[in-house]
């Protein structure tokens, strides 16, 4: 019983460099271990995070996630039972949003900053294939 997950929250305080690879070096130990795949986006204090794999494991993760200190306002955007899944190429990838085209953020929302609590889950998950497909994802599968 695969599902996939998607949330969104905001970073306590500036989020530097060193805490985003702290958090992705930390999921990349952890999530090949209870078969957890997925991406992490990060922009202007806000993350989006897709997690697939087993419902138990997902569930479990995404409550750990939520209770952690570094982050606020985690608010669950998406959760479906899924049949294969779409990210299964990274234990945890970064969408590098450096490569991100403004045009594609406008496509999906009022204005050209990632917001995911203007919008409704379904446009977030949109807006997340596209960062997928179009800017790069850093980082090691
Ligand atoms: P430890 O790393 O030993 O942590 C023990 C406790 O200390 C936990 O409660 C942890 O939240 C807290 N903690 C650890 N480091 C810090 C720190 N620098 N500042 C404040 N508190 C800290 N974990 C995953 O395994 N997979 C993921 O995909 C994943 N995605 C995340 C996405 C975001 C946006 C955030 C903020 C965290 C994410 N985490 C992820 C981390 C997760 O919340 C837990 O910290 C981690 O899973 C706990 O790992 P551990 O059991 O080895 O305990």
């Amino acid at each position: 019983m695969l599902v996939r997950l998607m949330y969104a929250s905001r970073a306590v305080a500036a989020t530097d460099q060193d805490s985003l690879l702290a958090i992705l070096r930390k999921s990349k130990a952890n999530n090949p271990v209870i078969g957890v795949t997925g991406v992490l986006c990060y922009s202007e204090g806000i993350f989006l995070q897709v997690l697939e794999g087993g419902r138990s494991a997902v569930n479990r993760l995404y409550n750990q996630i939520a209770a952690d200190k570094r982050h606020t306002q985690v608010e669950l955007l998406h959760y479906e039972e899924i049949g294969e899944r779409r990210f299964a190429g990274w234990s945890m990838g970064q969408v590098n949003m450096a490569r991100l085209n403004p045009a594609l953020l406008l496509k999906y929302s009022e204005t050209a900053t990632l917001d995911p609590y203007a919008v409704s889950g379904a446009a977030s998950l949109a807006l997340f294939e596209e960062l997928v497909a179009t800017a790069a994802i850093v980082g090691q599968p």
